[in-house]
């Protein structure tokens, strides 16, 4: 078909043939379909939506414009399992799901992405630390994996190319917020790492991109409903992201939160459990326990034995970073010149937070982008973040600032206490589910 007619199907709210969307997906990662093409059909779907054949038929076709990774011929027969999160602040969960799932005997090549808007991204986190090769070459990845269980890199040109395309055009056509669009753009991505199992993380909130309940259900049907038609085991969990879900905010201080979560240092309690949720849905799905609570049996073994933490120390050494940085965090991590306390500014019951104003205050240290080509400091945020539920007193701190200068800081700490709002501590306080539903696929 050609695509003027395809274009005008969708617009007219017909049902597009397999074939034709495959077709037009290749044109799309080949350059022979035009931006201005892109464009109306993106603008066509956005309006009258696409059946669920038709966006599996989507995913596929973008998922098979580049590589799609064959792990069985590099002589991997564990289970290859990956989780992808709809993006948060104050969420390092990646950073231990991935050694744990190693741990626990599946393979993880997690392809994990920069900072998007105000959340933050797996791929800066790591680039805080010297040396690690966050896109290594494609035998570098294939050998880590297999060495190691787990390597968390970058996103390649080689993988999803359509998708890249896709999403650039949509960015500028005001097209993003199609939940057919978002399935297939998030899922060719996953789905090219060749995996057999896959969890979703859909937060759901105000430091979220699907800050409204219903659209977050909405995408955590399509992304579960399609990655299953597309053959791979998935499942989503809907999380709350009113809060950010570490105390720490940032790079360097997202990571050495986690590296004190694998060591059993400090674990914060609601970044525990939804890491443990989350590893335990990864290890049903590749059929490495039975059932849920032997998953999060297995992911507690990981953590209390030292294995996961084994396993993440590997990896940051196999992609070469420090061999002894797990021992040696403060000798390898930039630090900020300036930390200081943010005083709450009255006494009371912490009501609630804006999750998306923190993560904009990381920003605004410098901690996260404005412009897609923009360095970023590693060493800035927010370590000791004080939650939601909590009680404190007026001057007590909220947070600790790691920032680059003092007016940096005295910016950020105004920042910051704006995001929080206080109760009498007295009030009535309900704390909010941190799992707000979860959603299995049908061959889950
Ligand atoms: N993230 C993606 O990768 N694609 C989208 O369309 C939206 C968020």
């Amino acid at each position: 078909m050609l695509p003027q007619e395809l274009i005008r199907a969708k617009r007219d709210g017909k049902t597009l043939r397999g074939e034709d969307i495959a077709a037009f997906a290749a044109g799309i990662g080949d350059g022979t379909i035009s931006e201005g093409q892109i464009a109306a059909f993106a603008m066509a779907v956005f309006f009258n939506g696409m059946s669920r054949d038709e966006c599996v038929a989507l995913t596929c076709s973008m998922r098979d414009s580049g590589m799609v990774m064959d792990w069985q011929s590099a002589g991997i027969d564990k289970p290859v399992l990956d989780k992808h999160s709809t993006g948060g602040v104050g969420d390092n969960v990646s950073l231990m799901l991935g050694p744990m799932v190693a741990a626990a005997g599946g393979a993880v090549p997690m392809i994990s992405g920069r900072g998007l808007g105000h959340t933050g991204g797996t791929l800066d986190k790591f680039e805080a630390i010297p040396g690690y090769q966050a896109i290594p070459d494609q035998d570098t990845f294939v050998r880590v994996v297999k060495e190691v269980g787990c390597a968390i890199i970058g996103q390649t040109a080689a993988l999803a190319p359509a998708d890249q395309r896709f999403y650039a055009t949509r960015d500028v056509t005001a097209t993003v917020e199609s939940v057919p669009l978002i399935t297939a753009s998030i899922l060719s991505k996953k789905l090219a790492e060749g995996l057999d199992g896959l969890v979703m993380d859909v937060k759901c909130g105000n430091g979220a991109f699907a800050a409204e309940e219903k659209f977050a259900r909405e995408l955590a049907t399509s992304l579960v409903e399609v990655a299953s038609g597309a053959g791979v085991h998935t499942s989503a969990i809907l999380t709350d992201m009113n809060e950010p879900l570490a105390s720490a905010a940032g790079n360097a201080v997202e990571m050495v939160n986690a590296v004190r979560f694998l060591t059993g240092e400090y674990r914060d309690p609601r970044l525990e459990y939804i890491t443990i949720q989350l590893v335990a849905q990864m290890l049903v799905a590749g059929g490495l326990v039975q059932g849920h609570s032997a998953g999060v049996n297995k992911a507690q073994e990981v953590l209390q034995n030292g294995a996961a933490a084994e396993v993440f120390a590997h990896m940051v050494g196999a992609l070469g970073g420090p061999v002894d940085f797990v021992e040696n965090l403060d000798k390898y991590l930039p630090a900020a010149p300036v930390i200081m306390p943010v005083p709450a500014p009255i006494a009371g019951r912490v009501w609630g937070m804006d999750a998306r104003g923190v993560g904009l205050a990381v920003i605004g240290l410098g901690g996260g982008r404005t412009r897609a080509d923009q360095k970023i400091d590693h060493a800035v945020g927010f370590t000791d973040l004080v939650g939601v539920g909590a009680d404190v007193e007026a001057g007590a701190p909220l947070a600790m600032i790691h920032a680059r200068s003092e007016d940096a800081a005295n910016e950020a700490i105004l920042a910051l206490q704006k995001t929080y709002t206080f109760g009498e501590a007295a009030d009535h306080f309900v704390p909010q589910p941190m799992i707000i539903a979860r959603i299995e696929g049908k061959n889950t």
